[in-house]
């Protein structure tokens, strides 16, 4: 929790940072408008956020947003019975609103384009470790097995006349924490377009997300935070963009010795070691940043690189592997400036090559 809680200090230094010096001083919960300028922090999907907004009609936008945040919470948590996805998980079938079967519909594609690296009915693995109640244990041998045999896809099927999703397996239960506040982020650039603003950023628990650009015209600046917990990998220049980390820093529980995280590889049920540390997508779809970040953390450098490869025109991405190196795609090298330069390589089309290399 006080990681969580120094995460998220961080992140308003940042943005305080980021923006104009109009801004002032954040206080939880707290509200502040000031000249076409507002921010507001507030605490929801289990993690700290901060909303900022330019414009004629911040304030509203910025209620807008937060009423927004709070309905999506209900909607989307997999253990609130009720909310759609919660309810979906104890009828094993339900009718939904657009919106939920959206996030389900591209759940779905984000497994597709990952070989199922993401698998959003993740969720009785994810109960089963205690990561929905925090009480955290690790699971008896043969449990997992039993339960990853309970997540197939094929098995989530929705009704084309009257749009009904049903589950065949009726052991299957849905999770969108790997794509919530992605879609939540995504939802609220769309309000900020309503409303008429200039700019704003949001960061919902470390997952950014920038509207236009700065006062001043720039782009904005967002920091990269560092697995370690100190300082950052690196800073990234961003307009209309979403710059979404994951790692397994992020969320743990330790237990004889071992450290557990979060992230969890869906072929055996445990957390997933592939080799990288963080993982950050750059993408102007929140959602699509979100899922992959996830994804991404499971497959490892090799399958990411293919992926990227396969995708290169919907995202960008930083991989930090265990071993202390950054590899970014060509599409963000002349908007990332890493915090060392040393052991920073360009993943290209075609070959991979070092940064400093002549
Ligand atoms: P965070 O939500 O902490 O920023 P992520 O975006 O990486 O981190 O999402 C992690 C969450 O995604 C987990 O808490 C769980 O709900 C869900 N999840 C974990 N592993 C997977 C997976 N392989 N596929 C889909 N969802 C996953
Ligand atoms: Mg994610």
């Amino acid at each position: 929790m006080l990681r969580r809680i120094f995460a998220f200090l961080i992140s308003l230094i940042m943005i305080a940072g980021m923006a104009s010096c109009e801004i002032m001083p954040s206080h939880y919960n707290g509200k502040s408008e000031n000249n076409g300028t507002a921010q507001r922090d507030i605490f929801a999907m289990d993690t700290y956020m901060t909303l900022t907004a330019y414009g004629d009609r911040t304030e509203e936008a910025i209620d807008r947003a937060e009423e927004k945040i709070r309905e999506l919470d209900t909607k989307f948590s997999a253990g609130n019975p009720d909310g759609e996805i919660g309810k979906l998980n104890v009828r094993k079938q339900a009718v939904l609103s657009d919106e939920s079967k959206y996030v389900i519909e591209y759940a779905r594609k984000i497994w597709d384009m990952t070989d199922g690296a993401f698998n959003p009915l993740i969720y009785p693995i994810m109960k089963e470790w205690g990561f929905d109640t925090k009480e955290y244990h690790v699971p008896e041998e043969g449990r997992l097995e039993e339960l990853v045999g309970h997540m197939d896809m094929g098995k989530l099927v929705t009704d084309k006349v009257t749009g009904e999703i049903s589950f065949i397996d009726k052991a299957m239960e849905i999770d969108m924490g790997g794509i919530a506040k992605g879609y939540t982020s995504d939802s609220i650039m769309e309000i900020y377009r309503e409303y008429g603003l200039t700019g704003g950023i949001v960061s919902l628990g470390g997952n950014v997300q920038a509207f236009g650009k700065k006062p001043d015209g720039d782009a904005w600046r967002v920091g990269i935070q560092h697995p370690d917990g100190e300082g950052q990998l690196g800073i990234i220049n961003v307009e209309d963009k979403a710059v979404i980390t994951s790692g397994g820093y992020e969320r743990y529980f330790e237990e004889g010795g071992t450290r557990y995280h979060h992230i969890i590889d869906p072929a055996t049920g445990y957390p997933a070691h592939a080799g990288l540390a963080s993982v950050t997508i750059v993408s102007g779809s929140g959602i699509l940043a979100d899922g992959l970040s996830t994804a991404v953390y499971v497959m490892g450098y090799d399958k990411a690189v293919k992926l990227w490869r396969e995708h290169s025109g919907e995202f960008d991405m930083i991989l930090y592997t265990d071993d202390g190196k950054q590899y970014i795609t060509e599409g963000i090298e002349d908007i990332y400036e890493p915090a060392d330069n040393d052991n920073v390589y360009v993943i290209r089309a075609w070959g991979t090559v070092h940064s400093n290399s002549p």
